[in-house]
């Protein structure tokens, strides 16, 4: 049963929050635009389970607090997003071998106190690809950003085959830890896996040249930069590319208009963001996510 507001504020339904509801967090900055709360919950009421998932807006200096919070109020976990998908692992007690690797948490699970931190985020994405019907195996990506969703994605693509993928984030504070983790990725995943600097242009240019999928990885494209790409130039862009955003909201960015224009396959962040939370909604519930009411909600077509 999905109940629709504008019906409760007619006929009063039972609320199906009790004492007994388990609250799931997301915690990030900036996070009112996720529209992750409107999903979860919508499947939480269709499927009839007593959960909650709220949004928090909790910046860097505040994650430790945010997860002893989670113990705190004996919360059944949260969803981590941009800045703290790193910053989060130190204060958990176990990681799944998929985010040491990633070195990235999305996904934390609180059970009876022991608080276990995932990454789903690459998962996500390579059923995205496989949804939209893009060939991947053996093909070279570029990825724009070093950051947790693009290393996610790379984890993922390397064990599912992809031939090589190529990251280029600009060479700021972080680029030493990117260059590290990559390092570390190179000797334990069958891809050749590369980071070069984005303002070295005509390395960028030569490797998007021949590449087959080219991915946004950054956060450029949203919320205040919507009329910005990551990509220093739209005419890098050719007809061979599959151009993907892992930028959702928008689902339509600057970057895959400028790719569309150009002939290129387009593919959204909206199914990233589906297949990433399907997994996570099964190790808090124990239930299989009801997949169809998650996108009808994600895409607004509820009338919620
Ligand atoms: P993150 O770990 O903070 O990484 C952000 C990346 O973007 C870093 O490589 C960063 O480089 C780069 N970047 C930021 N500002 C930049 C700029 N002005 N110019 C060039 N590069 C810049 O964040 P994240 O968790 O990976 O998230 C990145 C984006 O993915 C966000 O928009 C997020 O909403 C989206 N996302 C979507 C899904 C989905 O399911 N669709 C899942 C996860 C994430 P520096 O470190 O050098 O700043």
């Amino acid at each position: 049963m999905i109940t629709t507001a504008k019906a409760s504020l007619n006929e009063p339904t039972v609320s199906r929050l009790s004492g007994k509801t388990q609250v799931i967090g997301l915690f990030g900055s900036p996070i009112s635009h996720s529209r992750s709360p409107i999903m979860q919950n919508t499947v939480f009421e269709a499927m009839d389970l007593d959960y909650a998932y709220l949004a928090f807006d909790v910046g860097e200096k505040h994650i430790a607090e945010a997860v002893s919070a989670i113990r705190l109020l004996n919360m059944r976990g949260a969803n981590i997003t941009m800045p703290l998908k790193r910053l989060v692992m130190p204060y958990l007690d176990e990681l799944s071998p998929a985010a040491k690797l990633a070195g990235a948490v999305n996904v934390v699970v609180n059970n009876n106190g022991v608080l276990s931190g995932h990454i789903t985020d690459g998962e996500g994405f390579i059923l995205s690809l496989q949804e939209a019907g893009v060939e991947y195996e053996d093909r070279s990506m570029v990825v724009l950003g070093a950051g947790g969703a693009a290393i996610a994605i790379t984890v993922q693509a390397a064990l599912e085959g992809v031939g090589s993928v190529t990251l280029f984030n600009r060479r700021d504070a972080f680029y030493d830890d990117a260059a590290a983790m990559v390092q570390n990725l190179r000797s334990r995943v069958p891809c050749n896996v590369d980071l070069f600097d984005l303002d070295d242009h005509d390395t960028l240019a030569n490797h998007i040249a021949s590449a087959d999928i080219l991915i946004n990885g950054t956060p450029i494209g949203m919320e205040e930069t919507l009329d910005q790409m990551a990509l220093p130039d739209p005419n890098l862009l050719h007809d061979k590319l599959v151009a993907c955003d892992v930028i959702y909201v928008p689902s339509d960015t600057l970057f895959l208009k400028e790719a569309a224009k150009r002939g290129c396959k387009t593919v959204t962040g909206l199914g990233m963001q589906l297949h990433q939370a399907a997994p996570a909604f099964e190790m808090w519930t124990g239930k299989r996510m009801n997949l169809a009411v998650a996108k009808r909600a994600l895409l607004g077509e509820l009338d919620i």
